[in-house]
């Protein structure tokens, strides 16, 4: 049997009642690696100590979308308009992306997942677009999340996205009130919203390490360019 490679999937905390309470992932995710030929593995909120075992396990990681980051990882105040922070997330996150990076997995970052890449490396965040940010566009739909909501325009230049994309400019969804305030020196922005919010950046030192403001995943049924980034990271999972 042909071996499939594995991507651990960093997953969200939820409350839905008294009996139900714990680990969420959108169905999207695992949906999109499973088509794109990739073993999808959740990866509960755990202790960080477990980290190196969870990555033992696994050819690649995406980091996930879901709640805000906790101001604190980058030396802010929580501001009057921030959403819901689990610190014990995002502890164990920027611990996995490190030793994701050092150990050269490729890395997907989706919406939270990009911006958890971003305050790891020492960047910071515009905790809420609608109140800090003037001249923005709207970045959360109405509309089915499945669907693009606004443009993205991609660079040229040496640039993973554009790589497997070839268009300088296409549709994205939209889902996010947070996004990237100050982008870490160690990633390079590769797409932008009509406003200017960097919407992807790569980390230049790795092979495959990819940070986007949209949800590729819930996407992936309909565009055929958010499947063929899907199959681009599985590829590069394979590979190890
Ligand atoms: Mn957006």
């Amino acid at each position: 049997m042909l071996k499939k490679p594995v991507i651990g999937i960093t997953s969200s905390y939820v409350k839905h009642n008294h009996y139900m309470e714990g680990v969420y992932v959108h169905h999207d995710y695992h949906r999109a690696i499973i088509e794109a030929g990739g073993i999808p593995l959740i990866l509960p909120i755990s202790p960080s100590s477990m980290v190196p075992h969870y990555l033992s396990l696994c050819d690649g990681i995406i980091f996930s979308g879901g709640e805000d980051i906790d101001p604190q990882f980058y030396q802010e105040a929580p501001q009057q308009n921030i959403g819901f922070f689990y610190t014990e997330r995002d502890q164990m996150e920027i611990e996995l992306f490190h030793q994701a990076l050092s150990q050269n997995k490729p890395i997907l970052g989706i919406c939270r997942g990009f911006q958890l890449m971003n305050v790891a490396l020492g960047g910071t965040l515009i905790q809420d677009i609608p109140s800090q940010k003037k001249h923005s566009i709207a970045h959360f739909q109405s509309i089915p999340r499945s669907k693009p909501f606004h443009s993205v325009r991609i660079e040229k230049q040496h640039n993973l996205l554009f790589d497997i994309v070839q268009k300088e400019s296409i549709f994205v969804n939209s889902l996010h009130h947070q996004g990237i305030e100050r982008l870490a020196k160690d990633l390079y922005p590769v797409a932008y919203a009509p406003d200017g919010l960097i919407e992807a950046a790569i980390y230049e030192k790795a092979s495959w390490v990819l940070g986007v403001q949209w949800h590729p995943e819930s996407l992936a049924n309909n565009d055929p360019l958010m499947k063929l980034l899907f199959q681009s990271f599985i590829k590069q999972c394979k590979q190890k």
